[in-house]
């Protein structure tokens, strides 16, 4: 083991089960937020508000990722993209967005995330807000709960 492995991938098995899951989450019901944003990106006259600076743009330049489900997006406003590059977007399933960003790198017990890999969540404070309601919750990865099952 050498101390820089950060760019090491996760081992084969895992990324069998985390596809195995992704195409299960495929068939999920989006959230009334997942459903609103998917409505919103074709509506050339609608515009949205970035969850990072407040400020308004048009919904034709939200940034749209890919994942193994499908399309994502990213509500940053367009001058502060470059202000994440290189980071891991943290996506909820529910609602198929970009809800923050992590650093790529290792934990402590040894999760690496990869650079400029997207990750999952189930859920996020937009559409399971009771869940974070005056608690500290710990949404952990998809990726490490399945690869901590894996280990
Ligand atoms: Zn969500």
């Amino acid at each position: 083991m050498t101390e820089n492995n950060e760019t090491i991938p996760l081992p084969p098995a895992v990324e069998k089960l985390i596809l195995k899951f992704l195409e299960v989450a495929k068939n999920l019901p989006l959230s009334d937020r997942g459903k609103d944003l998917a409505e919103k990106s074709v509506d050339a006259e609608a515009s949205v508000r970035c969850p990072q600076c407040d400020e308004e743009y048009s919904a034709t330049e939200i940034e749209i990722l890919q994942d193994q489900i499908g399309p994502v997006k990213n509500l940053l406003h367009p001058k502060l993209r470059k202000t994440v590059k290189g980071m891991c977007p943290i996506v909820c399933i529910q609602c198929r967005e970009v809800v923050s960003w992590l650093a790529p790198g290792k934990d402590d017990d040894g999760f690496v995330r990869e650079k400029g890999k997207l990750y999952h969540i189930k859920f996020c404070p937009q559409c399971e807000p009771e869940q974070f309601d005056g608690k500290e919750v710990v949404t952990e990865l998809v990726e490490k709960q399945l690869w901590r099952q894996y280990k």
